[in-house]
């Protein structure tokens, strides 16, 4: 099965996206972790991207679109994957359908502005393999050590609250367009985000089955 995950910035997209993979057994591809991946390793990607990113805008479509591409034709994503933080605009949506790539179904989790930027602040993120954590509903079990590889877990730059306020308006104006993009195509289901991740998590089980 083939899905998108959509959400604003902080809705917990990318944490459901890592149960909902690990439950079917299929990779979810985060855009947003291969950018910083590119960024930390000095690519001409990650050189494009880092302004764009540190200021909360969305980095050019045809950067995107070509890390997504090489991506999704790797082996691991034959059986089916996630797409966790693309599309994000209409016509990166565009760009996957004329790249032939069938899309069975599109989450969204939906969380209102305001409990959002007050979520923001206690992100934290692996600076190792990218896991996503959060200070009070899903912390570490040791303080500021990743649980899955050990490296040292931060707050992102764009994670700051004035970074935070462009991010979100960015999405209202650019990626929420997708809800009646894929909605006409019958393929949006919209998962309420829960205070409990377990909840939003049984919720987004639930739509994917259904
Ligand atoms: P994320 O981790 O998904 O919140 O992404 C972090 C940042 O990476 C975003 O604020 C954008 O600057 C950039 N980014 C990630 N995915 C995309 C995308 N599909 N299109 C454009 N920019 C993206």
């Amino acid at each position: 099965m083939n899905m998108i995950f959509l959400g604003a910035p902080g809705a917990g997209k990318g944490t459901q996206a890592e149960v909902v993979c690990k439950e079917l057994n299929i990779p979810a591809i985060s855009t947003g972790n291969m950018l910083r991946e590119a960024v930390k390793n000095g690519t001409p990607a990650g050189l494009a991207a880092k302004e764009c990113m540190d200021r909360g805008d969305l980095v050019p479509d045809d950067v995107v679109i070509g890390i997504l591409k090489d991506r999704i034709a790797q082996d691991d994503a034959k059986n089916g994957f996630i797409l966790d933080g693309f599309p994000r605009t209409v016509s990166q949506a565009e760009a996957l359908d004329k790249m032939g790539v069938q899309i069975d179904k599109v989450v969204e989790i939906n969380v209102p502005d305001e409990k959002i930027t007050a979520r923001m602040s206690g992100r934290r993120v692996c600076e190792g393999c990218g896991n996503s954590y959060h200070i009070e509903y899903k912390p570490t079990k040791v303080e500021g050590v990743c649980d899955a590889c050990g490296a040292k877990v931060v707050q992102r730059i764009d994670d700051k609250p004035e970074t935070v306020k462009a991010r979100l308006a960015t999405y209202h104006e650019k990626t929420a367009p997708l809800k009646d993009y894929y909605a006409a195509k019958g393929k949006l289901v919209t998962v309420e985000g829960q205070e409990e991740i377990a909840e939003t998590s049984k919720l987004t089980l639930a739509a994917i089955k259904g």
